[in-house]
């Protein structure tokens, strides 16, 4: 082959960038005097001339550089089926790589060939260098695991761990994570996937310098070439965990601060209701009944929006003691007296004499009934009535094989039956989330049943929903007795 030809070669560039596979040819130097089109496209250049006069080992990692040219001065031709290429912003890219050395009249040539084998647009089912810049400029960090080790990263990532590339790949994507979620982390890499569902997580990571950072890790597992490949996609949520905090505390001192004159406003009418209650006349003395009615009222409500915030905050703890239920359901039923006057409700307890004590929080267990009674009462049609029975469970009653049940350990039950307008099916669950409400337009704010749950679970129990339309609704819950065991 004269030199000639090559200059041939080059000059018909439309046939050489019509090639799929990427060519450089370097002089004796290893300085490139040619790239073709689809070699600056794979490695993301937008243009060939970007590459000329580089070294063409520069286009490799060290390592490989050194396995390409690792060739005996006999051989011509070095083939490396898995190898790897640099893309222009340095990132990994597979590739299976041709170097062929050329004597021609007494000049040495280098002339190289890439082809892409698997991209890590590829594996994600994305095929250009368009789907690689998506991946490289997305704001999530992105990272892809393959049997076990990180085998891409973009540039966020990056960002966020504030690691390169290379030393990700040695560390592990369990080691960047605080040892509370390593473990976790380390279950959801290495679990043999048969289903292929996408797990989220939310995970406080540690950055190269030691800073801690909230973040939402997904992990999304994908077939590629019969094997499982996993991307793994991190959001920094810190600034919206913050915003939480802010808003969380926020709602805290407010509530704490209504607290205080609230108090006093009752003990003063009470002292009113108490010292003027005989002089005062019929309406006067409806009026004081309302604004003390509206005064439980709103304490039960911030009750419950301080309770929100500190469960929230995650700084809910439990006083667990003997808990008395059927003295809790009279200290609630007291509180919520006037209430239930006004609207001339009958009450019926069924509560056995010998029914176990509950282990439980008491002021907790007391928000709980005071929540289910206040909606029992408040839906419920004036001149109807309201059910409370108590059971100590059979320890076979299929609610004790739940999850967050204890094991050998005997529950009461208690439910409280009203006779209302009763809650539509596909409501019966989503009312227990927060601000969840069968009518947005009703009264209330949607917190009471969320932080019945809340508090039940953090019981070890359950609570749960029943309801026909027209009749009325059934809230039952189950709580642990205090030493009985089956
Ligand atoms: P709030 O009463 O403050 O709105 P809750 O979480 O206590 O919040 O209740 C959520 C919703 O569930 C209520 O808005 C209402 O739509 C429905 N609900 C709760 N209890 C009853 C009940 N006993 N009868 C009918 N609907 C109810």
């Amino acid at each position: 082959m004269k030199i000639s030809t090559f200059e041939e070669l080059i000059a018909g560039h439309e046939f050489v960038n019509g090639l799929q596979e990427g060519i450089w040819i370097a002089d004796s130097h290893g300085s490139i005097v040619f790239a073709n089109l689809s070699l600056a496209r794979s490695l993301a250049y937008d243009d060939p001339d970007a590459l000329v006069g580089k070294q063409w080992r520069e286009l490799f990692p060290e390592n490989e550089a050194a396995r390409l040219t690792a060739t005996k001065p006999t051989d011509d031709i070095c083939i490396v089926s898995d190898s790897t290429i640099l893309g222009r912003d340095n990132q990994e890219l597979p590739a299976s790589v041709t170097v062929a050395r050329k004597k021609v009249d007494t000049t040495t040539w280098y002339f190289g060939s890439v082809v892409l084998t698997a991209s890590p647009g590829a594996q994600a089912g994305l095929s250009d260098t368009a789907s690689h810049q998506v991946m490289e400029n997305a704001v999530d960090g992105i990272c892809i695991i393959e049997h076990g080790r990180i085998s891409y990263v973009n540039r966020r990532f990056e960002e966020l761990t504030g690691y390169t590339k290379n030393q990700l790949g040695r560390l592990g994507l369990d080691k960047l994570v605080i040892a509370r979620d390593r473990d976790t982390v380390a279950q959801i890499i290495s679990e043999p996937r048969d289903v292929l569902t996408p797990v989220h997580h939310e995970v406080r990571l540690t950055t190269r310098s030691g800073h801690e950072t909230d973040c939402e890790l997904r992990v999304v597992p994908t077939i590629s070439d019969s094997h499982t490949v996993l991307l793994c996609f991190l959001r920094d949520i810190s600034e919206l965990r913050r915003a939480e905090r802010a808003r969380t505390d926020f709602i805290a001192m407010v509530s704490h601060e209504l607290r205080t004159p609230l108090a006093t406003i009752k003990e003063a009418m009470s002292l009113l209701s108490d010292t003027a209650g005989t002089e005062l006349k019929g309406r006067q003395r409806r009026y004081l009944v309302i604004a003390q009615e509206e005064m439980d009222r709103l304490n039960r409500m911030i009750s419950n929006l301080i309770e929100a915030s500190r469960m929230e905050s995650g700084k809910a703890t439990l006083r667990l003691e003997p808990v008395n239920l059927e003295q809790l359901l009279s200290q609630s039923l007291e509180s919520l007296s006037l209430f239930i006057n006004r609207k001339s409700l009958r009450v019926d307890k069924h509560i056995p004499a010998k029914l176990p004590p509950v282990l439980g929080d008491h002021d907790r267990l007391l928000q709980v009934f005071n929540n289910l009674l206040d909606n029992s009462i408040k839906y419920t049609p004036t001149g109807s009535s309201i059910s409370i029975s108590a059971r100590l469970l059979d320890p076979n009653a299929p609610v004790l094989s739940e999850n967050n049940v204890l094991p050998n350990t005997s529950y009461v039950q208690v439910t409280i039956t009203d006779t209302g307008p009763g809650i539509p099916a596909e409501f019966l669950d989503r009312i227990f989330g927060k601000f969840e409400r069968v009518d947005p337009h009703g009264p209330g704010i949607g917190l009471g049943l969320a932080i019945v749950r809340s508090i039940i679970r953090m019981h070890h129990g359950k609570v749960w929903a029943h309801s026909t339309l027209g009749e009325g609704t059934s809230f039952s819950f189950v709580l642990p007795a205090k030493n009985n065991n089956p």
